[in-house]
């Protein structure tokens, strides 16, 4: 497919994503791209994208090569999804969204989340930044630190640990799994950042303390007092501790906070519907955008073959980096230097 590429619409910790217009049919989609030589990361994401095919996971397009200032890039192609991140809703909403239209994007995540555990594919890394907004609501999009459930699947993966701390399960705190019920405690926490505008942990103060705190506490998240019965029950479920007590999405999909509720109807409603403006909007394709290389070191997730704990201890080392990216907003970040990949 020949493409123009359009204006920069967001930057992950691992690669540059743009608008993006096929020259033939004009047709918009996203693309999202990183260096051939450190695209390892985005070239697995593409291998499992490509293998999608739901209504609520963002559509694979195609992926290629390109030569851009001498450097040959590898792009992921994907639907656009015009209205940002579930993080950009929650700001635009003051903060707080509220409980019809929690449980309107939480029913929309968890039948993405049903449809990818029955492939065995856990995402590994569920919350707002990773939750993109269109026209029919809510699909789960980067696929960076997902893996096949089945070892034998795994490609020679070393069947590494990955995604933010701050959504981590106890389990894959202590470096122990990162199964399916990873990602429902993830969709938990997503839905106390859904209803406070704030993190799931509150009152921590260094991301070494965040992770004990998670692997051996023996505590969940604090669930909002103010939702309701029904709400603070189905929120119980996503964050037993124990994995193989945690609820499966297939069963949540029946809680009553859900199995009441019309995604079609709900869709035509105002909350919903009013999207902000389109960066279509703007003059998109009067510039092609140089893309910079991301050799800095980005500090915003744990991808490792050792527990998060453990490697989260190896930065203590550089105590003044930790302090400034702790420091950054408050919210949770990385943990994962481009150059260990
Ligand atoms: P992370 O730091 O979480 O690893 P990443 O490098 O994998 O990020 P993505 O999260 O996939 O990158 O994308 C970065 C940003 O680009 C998103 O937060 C979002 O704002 C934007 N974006 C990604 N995919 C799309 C899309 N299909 N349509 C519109 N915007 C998108």
């Amino acid at each position: 497919m020949d493409w123009i590429r359009g204006h920069t619409i967001g930057r992950g910790s691992s690669a540059a994503v743009s608008a993006a217009k096929s020259i033939w049919s004009g047709e918009v989609f996203a693309v999202k791209s990183v260096e051939l030589c450190q695209s390892q990361l985005l070239q697995k994401e593409q291998k499992i994208l490509s293998q999608l095919n739901s209504p609520y996971i963002v559509i694979y397009k195609g992926c290629d090569v390109t030569k851009e200032k001498n450097k040959l890039i590898f792009n992921l192609m994907m639907e656009y999804m015009p209205d940002g991140t579930l993080i950009d809703e929650i700001r635009k909403q003051s903060g707080r969204i509220n409980e019809q239209l929690i449980g309107y994007y939480t029913k929309q995540i968890l039948l993405g989340l049903e449809y990818l555990h029955s492939r065995g594919i856990v995402h590994c890394d569920i919350k707002g930044d990773n939750i993109l907004l269109g026209k029919t609501g809510a699909k789960i999009a980067d696929f960076g630190c997902s893996r096949w459930v089945d070892p034998a699947n795994r490609d020679g993966d070393a069947n590494p640990i990955g995604g933010t701390p701050m959504f981590m399960a106890p389990e894959v705190a202590r470096g122990e799994e990162q199964g399916c019920p990873a990602d429902i405690w993830g969709l938990g926490c997503t839905i106390i950042e859904m209803a406070t505008g704030g993190s799931p942990w509150t009152n921590v103060t260094n991301a070494a303390s965040l992770l004990y705190k998670i692997a051996f506490s023996g505590q969940s998240p604090e669930i909002p007092k103010f939702l309701s019965l029904q709400a603070r029950d189905f929120l119980n479920k996503c964050l037993i501790r124990d994995a193989k007590e945690r609820w499966t999405a297939k069963e949540l999909l029946k809680h009553p906070f859900l199995k009441e509720l019309n995604l079609n109807s709900m869709a035509n409603q105002d909350s919903v519907t009013n999207s902000p403006t389109s960066i279509l909007d703007q003059d998109i394709w009067n510039s092609v955008e140089e893309l910079e290389t991301m050799n800095s070191t980005i500090l915003r997730k744990v991808s490792s073959t050792e527990s998060p704990l453990q490697r989260v201890r190896e930065l203590g080392s550089n105590s003044s980096e930790l302090k400034r990216i702790w420091n950054d907003d408050g919210r949770w970040i990385t943990i994962r230097s481009s150059s260990s990949e």
